[in-house]
């Protein structure tokens, strides 16, 4: 992604914050500034953050720190997704340095745009270089800010599909604004028979029983937690937890109450505690079963 675009994406996030924490209702037994999570806090549960971005240049400052922290915040695993060729070193780079990261190699649907077949045999090369590469991500399609044309979108969705069923890895798939050619692709070019998860789920609960049936999993993010998000609340209730997949789309994403600040895993608590409010479970639970979920998807040990 160009500079100007990612610059462009990241103020736009950091108004959506400010928008929903203007629309939430203050909590009168909770303090009104965003809750700070401090480095020393330690963190009895422990979970998978099965989407993040942790190369990203959000982290340049003070990326270390922030990873060799996080075991203490409960964080068995992250899995971190590539956007680009790039990304997919940085992500290497990263994974050789912490053995509980997993990674994901893939060319997001804003990255395809002059890409070329090069860029698929790096792909394919860079994939098979750590056992601990555990799917093909993020990829999909975004048709809410087309930054590549949408032919060239779904060209190269299909052609990492083909990838992933040929080194037989799941697939995490990124879907805005396209519901129905992703499903129509998914379903077309036959990626059930690799599975993977379809991020920050956002279609109904229609479409979701219909991922469910062909074996996918939903990522649910720090989406859940914003106001307004009714046909997403309607999902979680009626997709069993065995079908769930926390995530948090770092640095993106950022959940209430703490919208608007740059998202790092330590967050997925207040995610965890959204989708254990809606199903009316513990939310012990809630961290149990879907670190078994993505330890069955991503074949983490
Ligand atoms: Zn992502």
């Amino acid at each position: 992604m160009r500079i100007e675009e990612k610059e462009a994406l990241l103020k736009k996030f950091a108004a959506e914050g400010e928008e929903a924490e203007a629309k939430v209702p203050i909590d009168p037994d909770h303090p009104e500034e965003p809750e700070e999570l401090p480095l020393d806090k330690v963190e009895e549960h422990h979970f998978i953050d099965t989407h993040c971005h942790f190369d990203d240049t959000a982290f340049d400052e003070d990326q270390d720190e922030l990873l060799s922290a996080m075991h203490a915040f409960g964080v068995l695993n992250v899995v971190n997704c590539a956007t680009d060729v790039k990304s997919c070193r940085r992500t290497l780079k990263i994974m050789k340095r912490y053995p509980w990261v997993y990674g994901a190699m893939g060319i997001h649907p804003h990255e395809v745009k002059n890409l070329d077949e090069d860029a698929i045999a790096a792909v394919y090369n860079l994939a098979e270089e750590n056992a601990r590469v555990c799917a093909i991500g993020e990829i999909g399609l975004d048709y809410h800010y087309d930054f590549s044309p949408r032919d060239e979108q779904q060209d190269w969705f299909i052609e990492q599909i083909e990838l992933a069923k040929e080194l037989e890895l799941p697939i995490i798939v990124h879907s805005r604004e396209a519901a129905q050619d992703t499903m129509d692709i998914i379903r077309d070019y036959e990626a059930e028979r690799v599975g993977g998860v379809i991020h920050a789920y956002s279609g109904d609960l229609q479409m979701a029983e219909e991922y469910v049936r062909m074996g996918f999993y939903l990522g649910i993010g720090g989406m859940v937690t914003f106001p307004k998000v009714k046909r997403l609340i309607r999902v979680v209730e009626g997709i069993p937890l065995e079908r769930l997949l926390l995530e948090t789309d770092s640095p993106y994403m950022t959940p209430v109450p703490n919208r608007g600040q740059r998202n790092d895993s330590r967050q997925i608590v207040h995610v965890a505690a959204k989708i254990a409010e809606i199903k009316g479970i513990r939310v012990e639970e809630v961290y149990e079963v879907t670190t078994q979920n993505a330890k069955r998807l991503f074949g983490i040990e």
